[in-house]
């Protein structure tokens, strides 16, 4: 079975993104643990993560995707720029403990100049200040289109920070179709791109895919997403990732510009055309 959501607005509380999901024939879906600028997060209602994990249980969701704000970076040369990406992912952490069994991606970072090498290093440094062996999550890492000074447009760049991080088991990686698309690895050719997937990190490291078309030729370091079937990688690719043995059991997600009624078309095209 094809497990399939989109990214959510959580403005409504938790039980009512579970709700929007079965309404658009999602079993998974993204949220954002906070304003994705990064500002404070509201205080989360038990009752209210209770009556999701009651709905996900039900309905037998695939793991929820929390994403951390897009502006933080454990990677800035900055030490008050570090420490604020440091304590919001650490307080994330502790807010999903409400969501055990989950996965929480974050984008690794921008090293702005100093160099990937020291980038990756600052990096590690964060996630072994965080990363605690009492977490109930896994900490993912999203592949990046490499816009400006990105870390993680390689997947030797991932494997690096990877290899750094002492609670190991704790992480794993978001491949977002987009993502790598714009940073040269060909999704046409998608049993090469994961052959060097698994030569470098390993493909059991994969726990998620966000599933978007894109608006730029591949290897053009833009990520700028599409709607599935109007951008430069096309519903048949698309169409190969969900199917790909390797991949067919993961979670995916949409991150498409998108209403809801779109997501549900979305979703419904993707169910068309996976093979069970
Ligand atoms: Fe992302
Ligand atoms: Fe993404
Ligand atoms: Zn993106």
């Amino acid at each position: 079975m094809l497990h399939i959501g989109c990214h959510l607005s959580a403005s409504k509380g938790f039980e009512a993104m579970g709700r929007t999901a079965l309404e658009i024939g999602a079993d998974t879906f993204q949220f954002f643990t906070r304003n994705p600028r990064g500002s404070r997060a509201k205080d989360i209602d038990p009752q209210d993560v209770q009556a999701l994990r009651q709905l996900l249980a039900e309905h037998h969701f695939a793991p929820l995707i929390a994403h951390a704000p897009y502006t933080l970076n454990p990677a800035s040369a900055d030490s008050k720029t570090r420490e604020f990406a440091r304590q919001t992912l650490a307080d994330d952490l502790q807010r999903m403990e409400y969501l055990p069994g989950n996965l929480y991606n974050f984008h690794p970072g921008s090293h702005v100049g100093q160099g990937a090498e020291a980038g990756i290093r600052l990096i590690i440094d964060t996630l072994n200040e965080i990363l605690t062996p009492d977490l109930h999550t896994t900490v993912l890492l999203e592949t990046m289109a490499g816009k400006g000074s990105e870390i993680g447009r390689s997947f030797e760049e991932l494997k690096q920070i990877l290899d750094g991080v002492k609670e190991n088991d704790k992480m794993g990686v978001c491949l977002d179709t987009c993502h790598v698309h714009d940073a040269g690895y060909s999704l046409a050719e998608l049993d090469d791109t994961l052959t060097a997937f698994d030569k470098q990190i390993g493909l059991s490291r994969l726990k998620a895919v966000h599933l978007n078309d894109s608006l730029n030729p591949p290897g053009s370091h833009k990520d700028r997403h599409a709607p599935i079937g109007q951008g430069t990688i096309g519903t048949e690719v698309l169409a190969g990732a969900i199917n790909h043995p390797a991949l067919k059991h993961l979670p995916f997600c949409l991150e498409t510009p998108n209403d809801l009624a779109g997501y549900a078309r979305e979703i419904a095209l993707m169910r068309r055309l996976y093979r069970p």
